[in-house]
């Protein structure tokens, strides 16, 4: 049985100010009946993970280094986002790979890393709008999760999010027919190449546009195991009835 996972990737938004968010967020889930992930700037992290001592809500990274440690200025290893308390990375998200050139192998790179470091890697995957229009899908989604997954993968230390990247931050959102075929597809791939005991046992979410009057539906769809949630993650507000939509 998979455990259901509601991710919040805050990307770079929240000063010191916004960990009265995640007080928030705490008191109003004090026993979550599914995980809880919040991703905030690598700046609030150790913060973030004071804030929640005690509370049921884990902290995690939206990037790290593929190397231990060494001469890469401004990068963050694995192991010190560990250190900061993350118990989880957000790794190849199509921001970093637009804006930093991310490819598959880097992507995989780090995943090695951090779960090296004992860290679970939420890989995310998705298409742009022309490679759907293309019916390239399926094609580019296969190529991503064979490029950037690495072969230690299990059920504890993966987690995939499919993010179509004309979903993100946009309001559209795709068809529930269409994020049930492009999950049901992540999960015969992961089945295919893990076995079917890893294979069914990684969480698949979905992200892109999740808000509270849509997130019900989503979580409706077979193979559909959670959100990664952006915008609608910084307020407490927002993120809770996504949660409770899980729950
Ligand atoms: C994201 O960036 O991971 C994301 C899903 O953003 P939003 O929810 O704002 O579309």
């Amino acid at each position: 049985m998979r455990r259901k996972l509601a991710a919040g990737n805050w990307k770079m938004n929240g000063t010191g100010a916004a960990l009265s968010e995640l007080e928030a967020l705490a008191k109003g889930h004090p026993a979550p009946a599914v995980d809880i992930l919040i991703c905030p700037p690598a700046t609030l992290l150790n913060r973030a993970a004071q804030a929640l001592s005690g509370a049921s809500i884990a902290v995690g990274g939206q990037d790290c280094h593929a190397d231990a440690s060494g001469a890469h200025t401004g990068d963050i290893s694995a192991g010190m986002l560990k250190d900061a308390g993350a118990t989880a990375v957000i790794l190849g998200h199509s921001e970093r790979r637009e804006d930093h050139g991310e490819r598959n192998e880097d992507v995989r790179a780090k995943a090695r890393a951090a779960m090296d470091a004992g860290l679970t890697a939420v890989i995310c995957v998705g298409e742009s709008l022309a490679q759907r229009e293309a019916a390239n899908t399926l094609d580019i989604i296969g190529g991503q999760l064979s490029g950037s997954i690495p072969d230690q993968s299990t059920g504890e230390n993966l987690v995939v999010a499919y993010e179509p990247i004309w979903a993100i931050g946009t309001g559209k959102v795709p068809t529930l027919e269409q994020i049930g075929e492009v999950h049901d597809f992540i999960r015969a791939r992961l089945e295919r190449r893990f076995g079917a005991g890893v294979g069914r046992s990684v969480r698949l979410l979905y992200g892109g546009s999740v808000k509270p009057d849509n997130a019900a539906g989503i979580f409706g769809v077979p193979n559909v195991d959670g959100a990664l949630v952006g915008g609608a993650s910084l307020k407490a507000a927002d993120f809770a009835p996504i949660i409770a939509a899980l729950e």
